[in-house]
């Protein structure tokens, strides 16, 4: 059997939103403060709150600031906390090592958005290199979609026989698509609720539990 698999790290592999993005706005809004607003760090965390809730694929660091009467130097100071904070624990979600160990005979790949040194330091901490073939972190103003073509070469596999398992409409899976990879969105983390907004973003299945994934896998791939 020649497959390959790609998975998301952030909220596909690991509780991010449960373990790191609350701190991480309080964080970022402790920053904002920092740099000039004149707000205190729970009215500036609501505001956050509130434009992530209306605006989900907003730029949230400079809709709070000029909200409050900031500008980019407040926005640039949230987001630059927001990204590059240390990470202090982190466990993967249930279901992911079995799943990760089931696939053994697989290609696997890990393809991950953000800042290298945070990134790196997730995967360290979960524990997780050992598990994947190769390891990426795309810079955040980058697609995935460069990142997920390398793979494919490398891995001399048809594209039929690659699977891409994500959290995001829009960074994970439609960059999946738009090479014709098959695709898993998995519904979970700060982007469970974000419906897709074209049908490029719309993924071949969904899923609500990582246990679901491998008898979708098998469905598709292993009995054909
Ligand atoms: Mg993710």
């Amino acid at each position: 059997m020649n497959s390959g698999i790609i998975f998301d790290l952030d909220d596909t592999l690991c509780d991010t939103r449960g373990q790191l993005v609350m701190v991480a706005h309080r964080e970022a809004s402790e920053a904002m403060r920092k740099a000039g607003l004149h707000f205190s760090v729970d009215e500036i965390l609501d505001k956050r709150l509130f434009h992530w809730k209306e605006n989900p694929r907003g730029d949230i660091d400079l809709l709070t600031s000029e909200s409050l009467g900031g500008g980019r130097g407040e926005a640039e100071a949230g987001r630059k906390a927001y990204l590059e904070r240390p990470v202090g624990a982190l466990d993967p979600l249930p279901g992911a090592i079995p799943l990760l160990h089931a696939l053994s005979s697989w290609k696997r790949a890990l393809v991950t958005r953000g800042s290298p040194i945070t990134q790196g330091e997730k995967i360290k901490l979960l524990g997780f290199g050992s598990f994947f073939d190769s390891i990426h972190i795309v810079p955040s103003h980058l697609s995935k979609k460069g990142t997920y073509q390398e793979v494919v070469e490398e891995w001399g596999l048809p594209l039929s026989r690659v699977v891409v398992v994500g959290d995001r409409p829009d960074k994970d899976i439609e960059p999946a698509r738009r090479l014709g990879l098959r695709t898993i969105r998995f519904l979970n983390g700060e982007f469970r609720e974000v419906a897709p907004s074209r049908k490029s973003e719309r993924a071949d299945a969904e899923v609500e539990r990582l246990e679901e994934i491998l008898p979708l896998l098998k469905e598709w791939l292993l009995t054909d």
